[in-house]
């Protein structure tokens, strides 16, 4: 059994083709020689690996025309379908393309300064993000403030030239270490309280009053950090739409997050399957009818969510907005993966309990490093982006017209 899908609607079966041909064959000729050590590496559980030269290839990908696929034209993208979208990252996945380390700045940021920015930061940043020469980092979270995100205490004050001064803390900021940006919501209204007041700032990381300092993960990565202001300063032209719009702004960006960012990441999960299977079949337990039947469930799951994908990021304008099922795309690929990440554990037994201890960067990563990795980095999943209570309280307000729960003091 393989993991492998090939779901093609009628009519579009020898454009797809030719698609996925031009993909696999781009990626087999550019994802070799230097950049031959990088296949299946990177990615969420595995983000050191490799920063330098996974940036370098995110400048070879930009080359070939591979980033902004989901982007407006207008906006140096490709304007590619969700279902074309589907088919690169498809093909990404099965050659094994690396961890993206542009994805905040192309999945994110770009997106909504394309939706919320002006003309000017758009100019200014978006060709950055598509090139590969500029990378992002998310300053959302902090020590009170992670999904009560209204209670951000981060300061931002207008300083008699126009600029803003800030002044804070945010936590949890992934990949901040490998960023040259950050966007950060902060409190620009000092009395406001709540969603009211906040505004979101554009802000260089390399000036005096930003200090990164990492966070060490259980897994020996530090893909995250917790990014201190004091006095750090973010010019008048780096502020996204208007004093107080923040939050608007910062919903938008949450939407993308939520939504059509993770399609590459989904659809790395197909091969993280196979592996499973692999491993299953070295280990004898392919046969183990408990085994077998979660190992197919998780195969229909991964079918569901590209159904989901193309269903409900697809869904454009008041569609999108009517559709309410899209309430559980988040809710639904994190806990499938994180019932992967379990099931790679089962299937390992108790070898899951051994640490390879020999293997290095250099040398690639053993699969049972890699599915140890699945399991701890899966935890996540129902975290980042509104955990597991948060999804569940947003279908249930939102999808299902139940009271609200009560909130602190807007
Ligand atoms: C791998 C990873 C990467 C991350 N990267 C970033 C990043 O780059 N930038 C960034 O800004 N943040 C980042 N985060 C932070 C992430 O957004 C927060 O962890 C998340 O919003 C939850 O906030 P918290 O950790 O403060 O938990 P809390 O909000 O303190 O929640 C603790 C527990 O209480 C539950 N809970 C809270 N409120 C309610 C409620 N109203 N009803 C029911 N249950 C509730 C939660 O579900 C959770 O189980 C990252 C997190 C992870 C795990």
């Amino acid at each position: 059994m393989n993991a492998r899908i090939d779901v093609t609607p009628d009519g579009t079966r020898e454009r797809e083709a030719r698609l996925r041909e031009e993909i696999a064959a781009w990626m087999d000729a550019h994802l070799s020689g230097r950049f031959a050590c990088l296949r299946y590496r990177g990615g969420p559980g595995d983000e050191d690996a490799f920063p330098a030269l996974r940036k370098e290839w995110e400048r070879e990908l930009a080359a070939g025309g591979w980033t902004g696929l989901g982007w407006p034209v207008e906006a140096g993208g490709r304007g590619w379908s969700v279902a074309d979208q589907v088919v690169f990252h498809e093909e990404y996945a099965r050659a094994g393309g690396p961890g993206r380390m542009g994805h905040i700045g192309e999945g994110l940021l770009g997106p909504t300064l394309v939706a919320c920015g002006n003309a000017d930061q758009r100019a200014r940043f978006l060709p950055g993000i598509l090139a590969g020469t500029q990378f992002w980092c998310q300053g959302y979270s902090e020590p009170g403030a992670g999904s009560d995100l209204a209670n951000v205490r981060t300061r931002a004050g207008r300083q008699p030239d126009g600029a803003w001064r800030i002044d804070g803390q945010k936590v949890w900021t992934s990949l901040a270490h490998d960023s040259e940006w950050i966007f950060v919501l902060a409190r620009s209204d000092a009395q406001s309280r709540g969603n009211k007041g906040l505004s979101f700032f554009l802000v260089a990381l390399d000036q005096p009053g930003v200090e990164i300092r990492p966070i060490r993960q259980m897994n020996g990565g530090a893909e995250f950090n917790e990014v201190f202001f004091d006095g750090a300063r973010a010019e008048a032209v780096d502020l996204v739409g208007e004093p107080g719009d923040g939050w608007r702004i910062a919903m938008t960006l949450l939407g993308f997050e939520r939504g059509i960012s993770t399609l590459g990441q989904q659809m790395q999960f197909i091969r993280e399957l196979d592996w499973v299977i692999e491993a299953a079949k070295e280990a004898g337990v392919d046969g183990d009818p408990s085994i077998r039947a979660r190992i197919a469930q998780a195969w229909a799951g991964l079918r569901v969510m590209r159904h989901n994908a193309l269903r409900m990021l697809g869904a454009q304008g008041a569609n999108a907005a009517q559709d309410k099922s899209a309430l559980i795309y988040k809710y639904y690929w994190s806990n499938w993966h994180r019932d992967l990440g379990q099931l790679a554990m089962d299937v390992l037994g108790e070898q899951a309990n051994f640490v390879d201890s020999a293997t290095s960067l250099m040398d690639g990563i053993t699969k049972r490093s890699r599915l140890q990795g699945v399991f701890l980095f899966s935890r996540a999943d129902t975290l980042y982006a509104g955990t597991n209570e948060i999804q569940l309280n947003i279908m249930a307000e939102r999808g299902l017209g139940m009271p609200k729960e009560p909130r602190g003091q807007a």
